[in-house]
């Protein structure tokens, strides 16, 4: 980190700075110039420095304290410079192939999600995605069938060979979604739920990590670092709009932010415009936009009857509506040197 010294700052007031530097055991670098002294802390002891910058911020004399090191490490480019390559299935999101995970929002019957499993794959998903339980503002809105979703989407999944996707809410579905889904998706609203991150990361299988729509690139970054940090790398990040102003949309599809990310990390980065979006005709623009802008995937919501869902229908396309968008996404992945 730099600390910066107010041009008002006494030789005391960079004398302690620097006897504060020496107790926490950090080295340091001294530049005098001629309206302030700046000084470089050298070597800084993991896990404390953001501490330590908050002290010394309110010493006398100091104006700031910069911090130079990103507070994420595992998940970091800096650390890593290739991007990780995570497998859902047989699938490999980070490498030259960009990859679909297509399904309703909910699972609601047997019919509904056989006939969906059956429709994406056909038109090119690589996974079928589907809430058992599903995170809804309204606590007396369709909660999702539970377990009994979770063995439905399985049983999709076995039929048409798909592996499957599903969000885990609470620590205590953990067990069970572990069991049943090929990926566990960390929903918006739960991405600074550090305990479930934990635990999440103590498992071995692929984790989608969606970004909190009031998070920033950087706190979704030390959400996946959290993951991480529990041993799991297994990580995709997926930008799934954030709250601003704009009330036209249902959310703002941040793609800026999303390729912003992919600078700063090693982690594959896909989007999810329907979320993003809340309406079916926005979706295919924003998909071109996320795979020609060089993301690595797209979640999807798809449902057999939008007009009938219990959940997010006004987003859900219909299978014949993924499947002509299907055809026109390998256009929009080509333009970034891409395959479908
Ligand atoms: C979902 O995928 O259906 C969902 C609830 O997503 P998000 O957490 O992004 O709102
Ligand atoms: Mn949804």
């Amino acid at each position: 980190m730099i600390i910066v010294m107010s041009t008002e700052a006494s030789e005391d007031n960079v004398l302690e700075v620097l006897r504060r530097l020496e107790d926490r055991g950090y080295g340091h670098h001294i530049s005098r110039g001629v309206e302030r002294t700046i000084i470089g802390a050298i070597g800084a002891p993991d896990g404390e420095k953001r501490a330590v910058a908050e002290q010394l911020g309110q010493l006398a004399g100091v104006e700031r304290v910069v911090p130079i090191l990103r507070p994420y490490k595992l998940v970091s480019r800096e650390h890593h410079a290739d991007t990780t390559t995570v497998n859902i299935g047989s699938f490999s999101f980070g490498r030259d192939r960009v990859g679909v995970i297509a399904g309703p929002c909910s699972i609601e019957s047997r019919e509904q999600i056989l006939e969906v499993a059956t429709k994406v794959k056909a038109a090119g998903a690589i996974a079928l995605r589907g809430g058992a339980y599903k995170p809804r503002t309204s606590p007396y809105a369709f909660q999702g069938l539970g377990k009994e979703g979770l063995e439905l989407l399985k049983e999709a999944g076995a039929a048409t060979g798909l592996p499957v996707v599903t969000e885990v809410m609470d620590l205590r579905h953990v067990e069970v979604v572990h069991d049943f889904a090929d990926c566990l998706q960390i929903g918006t609203r739960n991405m600074q739920n550090y305990d479930l991150l934990r635990e999440v990361g103590r498992t071995s299988k692929p984790i989608i990590l969606k970004r909190s729509y009031a998070a920033t690139v950087d706190e979704w970054l030390q959400a996946a670092e959290y993951i991480a940090s529990a041993g799991n790398l297994q990580i995709i990040l997926c930008e799934r709009g954030i709250r601003t102003f704009e009330t036209a949309t249902r959310f703002t599809f941040d793609l800026a932010g999303a390729v912003h990310a992919r600078f700063e990390t090693h982690l594959p980065i896909i989007a999810d415009p329907s979320h993003a979006a809340g309406n079916h005709r926005l979706v295919g623009p924003l998909a071109m936009a996320a795979l020609a802008a060089g993301l690595d995937g797209l979640m999807i919501e798809v449902h057999p009857h939008p007009d009938r869902a219990l959940s997010d229908g006004p987003q859900s396309l219909t299978p014949r509506r993924f499947e002509a968008l299907m055809a026109s996404l390998a256009g929009a992945a080509r333009a970034a040197g891409r395959e479908l």
